[in-house]
């Protein structure tokens, strides 16, 4: 089977290198075309990313010279990787020519028609394609939700199955690599914990989780009807959010109970065996003092979610700790488990 041709935009970025990695050996997609600001454009990829990960550039993207956004692409699918600040307007465009544009950034997540997707939570999402590609006459744009969120949304998914949701808190340690690069300065961060995140990132915990676990019919989305208050701190990690979660549930759930659900949760990227997919989406861990991100960030590539210390709580239900890779799992590894699901359902154009 020849590659299917892809795009990386936003490829010079924290997440845009996380994907043009990921893709380096992927059976399905070959990255053909990078591109990124006009401070990039024109230049050889190796000149105009700064490479932050521990693994060599990958040679087939080295020398690839880095294109405009506002170029002409070859590849039907594009991957984005685009600052908040620009995404919008580009992805909408590019959904406009007819391409499929499978992103990461927060613009479009909440859009009426446009899916908010965790293949594993609610892969039923894509029939809001239908309606987004009567509107664009063809391209469409897929989102993944926000690094926290995808790991908050995995955990809460089989618990709201099993036993519902009235009322859910969190407080998160976000790593560095959230902020992108260069990020946060060293001078502020060493020894230090900061209680805020820019970009509307409590806010955006508190919302996409009740859009991703909500229904989509009669042509719209339906949030789930219950609520949740996060609190964020910026921690000087490298990669992995970890999150205390505080739920409390409609129907009684005996932490052994929530423990059983979250460990035998699978879903259709498991069923169809997605080159990407992880065998098991959430890993429960029994050592009491994990997940740890250092230890535990990589686990099935960094694209499962671990949990640990499932307890009762006096105030709430249920308590837990939960790790999610935020450049793997939390953006370009769920952006491509994202678009082998599209290309299973046949749903590329
Ligand atoms: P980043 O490291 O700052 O990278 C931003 C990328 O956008 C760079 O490739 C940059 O290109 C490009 N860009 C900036 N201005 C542009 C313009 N005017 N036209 C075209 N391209 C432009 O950011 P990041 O952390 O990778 O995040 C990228 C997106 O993913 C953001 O929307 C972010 O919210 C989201 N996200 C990030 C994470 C994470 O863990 N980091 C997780 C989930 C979602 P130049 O190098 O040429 O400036």
């Amino acid at each position: 089977m020849s590659k299917i041709p892809v795009g990386v935009l936003g490829a010079t970025g924290a997440v845009g290198q996380r994907f043009v990695q990921l893709l380096a050996d992927h059976p399905w997609f070959e990255v053909v075309e990078l591109a990124a600001s006009d401070r990039s454009a024109g230049k050889p990829y190796r000149e105009a990313c700064t490479w932050r990960l521990a693994t060599l550039l990958p040679e087939t993207c080295a020398a690839r010279v880095v294109k405009g956004c506002d170029d002409r692409f070859e590849a039907r699918l594009l991957f984005s990787g685009l600052d908040s600040s620009v995404a919008g307007q580009i992805e909408s465009a590019l959904a406009a020519r007819g391409h499929a544009v499978v992103s990461n950034s927060r613009n479009h997540r909440m859009d009426a028609d446009v899916p908010l997707l965790i293949p594993e939570v609610n892969p039923e999402h894509l029939d809001a394609l239908a309606v987004q590609r009567k509107r664009t006459g063809g391209g469409y744009i897929v989102t993944n939700p926000n690094c926290s969120v995808v790991g908050l949304a995995m955990a809460l998914a089989p618990l709201q199955r099993a036993f519902g949701l009235q009322e859910v808190a969190v407080a998160t340690l976000q790593a560095l690599s959230g902020a992108g690069y260069p990020g946060v300065a060293s001078m502020d961060i060493s020894d230090n914990v900061i209680p805020y995140i820019g970009g509307g990132e409590e806010e955006k915990i508190e919302a996409e989780p009740l859009k991703i676990l909500g229904g989509f019919s009669g042509g719209a989305f339906h949030p789930a009807p219950f609520t949740i208050s996060s609190s964020v701190h910026r921690v000087a990690v490298s990669d992995g959010h970890t999150m205390a979660v505080f739920a409390r549930m409609k129907l009684k759930c005996a932490p052994a109970q929530a423990v059983e659900a979250l460990a035998e949760f699978r879903g259709e990227p498991q069923q169809r065996r997605l080159p990407t997919a992880p065998q098991r989406p959430i890993h429960v861990l029994p050592q009491a003092d994990r997940p740890q991100p250092r230890l535990d960030r990589d686990r099935e590539g960094g694209m499962a979610v671990s949990v640990g210390r499932v307890r009762g709580d006096r105030a709430f239900d249920l308590r837990f700790e939960a790790l999610v890779h935020n450049t793997i799992r939390g953006a370009a590894g769920a952006a491509i488990l994202n678009a082998e699901l599209l290309k299973a359902r046949e749903l590329l154009p």
